[in-house]
């Protein structure tokens, strides 16, 4: 009897040990088919969304046909090349006192210059950022308006000592205003849009200067809005007002846009009067630019469906700061749900949209300690996943990398389009002109944003891109540069510029 027990028992704990080693084998097995799994499908993204230098060079003339287009006609292109009516750039002449409004992102900015000619320039300066309740952010064109009208008011009683309008001028304002418009004048233009999560329910179709106007006298503030601009408009004068070789600003934040300089016979649509310098500033609102050639994948189709405005801007989908986070986090979310990648169960928080967030991208993709402990404190903190292995971390980095590396070169592909339109690319006759000092001409690109500024990799991959496209040579003459928070003074310049009082 008790040898049979004895043998019984040897025999189940023998089929024990068994099924525990094929238990574990399988496992193994299974986990190395998950791990090839995500292998899999990061280079299937690494594929789909990498862009060849040949590649880069048909965006880039796609690029220039569509400015073309849509420089020709209304409506001819998805860019859709608006006219600024800036034809008079700032100079670093003009006097006096000046308020910018800035609205476009997620703060709000209000400021005050006393400018002093070519001798004073910036004599004084002062701004306060407020932030946008977010339930402004979706509710009617009034509330929002009247909103800021009312912050407006409060700085406005707070001027100061070293502030005044020159004798017998009221004091005017220039505004920043980052949403498409239909501008009609330099100080009037209608909304087209509300874009960069904003889903305000009225407001299309509406003068935004009147908008403002009107939200202003309630709040008893006497001030003419003197220009209508967007963000991309006033960093081009915010650094012009410094440095006449400025032809071409790019923002690159939340969403992304670029103006540049326009020959005034070039823009077959406008058939006002001539512009004063022959030249005028085009918006181009190349965040709607699209072309095949783009790299979409699955991911980008999936988040553009799931989007406030699908089917529109579909460049700045693939490039600002609003999108790069959402874009790691759906490759994020297949590889947990097809491979396990953060275990069996899929961790909640990766259903959520925009829970992960550009700024964690950049953060992640810098960390170079060992163990990549950032990352691993980024995934426990926005995501909720604790202790990571190092190589799900890689992963992670990697998908930071590949998302950033596209993005930055459309964008640098997008800046050499703009410079061969405008002959600064090195390849037609116009930009190997000379200046008259006989040395060839500099070309500054203006760059602004959050997404430009705090990450250092996108801004790497982006010049690199440019640099790669232009050419040791034509590259020597080109310059991109940081032009921090011009969009606000470049609102109050281009309100000193296009002052009634000129
Ligand atoms: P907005 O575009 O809203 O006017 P900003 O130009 O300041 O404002 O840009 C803010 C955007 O920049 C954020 O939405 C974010 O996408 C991006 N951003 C901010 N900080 C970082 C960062 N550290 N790394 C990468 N992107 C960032
Ligand atoms: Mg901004």
């Amino acid at each position: 009897m008790m040898k049979k027990i004895g043998v019984g028992l040897a025999i189940t704990s023998a089929a024990v040990t068994c099924a525990v080693a094929a238990y574990i084998v399988s496992r193994r097995i299974r986990s190395r088919k998950n791990w090839n799994h995500t292998l899999s499908i990061l280079q299937e993204f690494q594929i789909e969304s990498s862009l060849s230098i040949s590649r880069l060079r048909q965006i880039v003339d796609a690029m220039t046909v569509e400015m073309h287009a849509g420089l020709a006609s209304e409506g001819g292109s998805k860019l859709r090349m608006l006219l600024s009516y800036v034809d008079n750039l700032p100079t670093g002449d003009e006097q006096g006192l000046y308020y910018g409004l800035d609205l476009g992102g997620t703060n709000f900015r209000v400021l005050r210059v006393q400018l002093g000619g070519k001798e004073g320039r910036v004599i004084k300066q002062e701004y306060e950022e407020v932030p946008i309740p977010p339930q402004l952010m979706v509710g009617t064109n009034e509330e929002l308006f009247d909103y800021i009208a009312t912050k407006l008011a409060h700085f406005v009683e707070k001027e100061g000592d070293g502030f005044h309008p020159r004798p017998g001028q009221d004091r005017e304002l220039g505004f920043t205003f980052s949403f498409p418009v239909k501008q009609l004048s330099i100080d009037s233009g209608c909304l087209l849009k509300w874009t960069k999560g904003f889903a305000i329910s009225d407001g299309i179709g509406k003068d935004v200067v009147q908008s403002l106007q009107e939200a202003m006298k309630k709040q008893g503030v006497n001030m003419r809005v003197a220009a209508l601009v967007n963000d991309t408009v006033g960093t081009l004068a915010g650094a012009r007002y410094w440095n006449e070789d400025v032809m071409m600003a790019v923002i690159l934040g939340t969403g992304t846009n670029a103006c540049y300089v326009e020959r005034a016979e070039a823009i077959t649509k406008y058939q006002g009067e001539t512009p004063k310098s022959g030249t005028m500033v085009i918006n181009m609102e190349w965040g709607n630019f699209w072309s095949s050639l783009l790299p979409k994948t699955s991911y980008d189709e999936d988040l553009d469906s799931e989007s406030l405005n699908p089917g529109e801007q579909g460049f700045e989908k693939l490039i600002s700061g609003m999108y790069l986070g959402d874009i790691v986090r759906r490759v994020l979310l297949r590889m947990s749900e097809e491979s396990f990648l953060f275990g069996t169960e899929v961790p909640p928080s990766l259903f959520k949209q925009f829970v992960l967030r550009t700024p964690d991208l950049s953060k992640m993709h810098q960390d170079e300690s060992s163990d990549l402990r950032e990352v691993g404190r980024i995934l426990k903190h926005a995501l909720g996943i604790a202790n990571t292995p190092l190589k799900v971390r890689k992963i992670v980095v990697e998908l930071c990398d590949l998302v950033t590396e596209r993005g930055a070169k459309l964008c640098g592909a997008g800046i050499v389009g703009v410079l061969k339109k405008i002959g600064r690319d090195g390849s037609t006759a116009g930009s190997r002109a000379k200046s008259e000092s006989g040395r060839a001409k500099k070309t500054v690109v203006a760059m602004d944003g959050g997404l430009y500024e705090h990450y250092p990799n996108f801004r790497r991959y982006l010049k690199e891109t440019v640099e790669d496209l232009l050419g040791e040579e034509a590259y020597a003459n080109v310059s991109v540069e940081l032009s921090k928070d011009g969009s606000g003074i470049g609102a109050a310049l281009l309100a000193a510029s296009h002052s009634k009082y000129n």
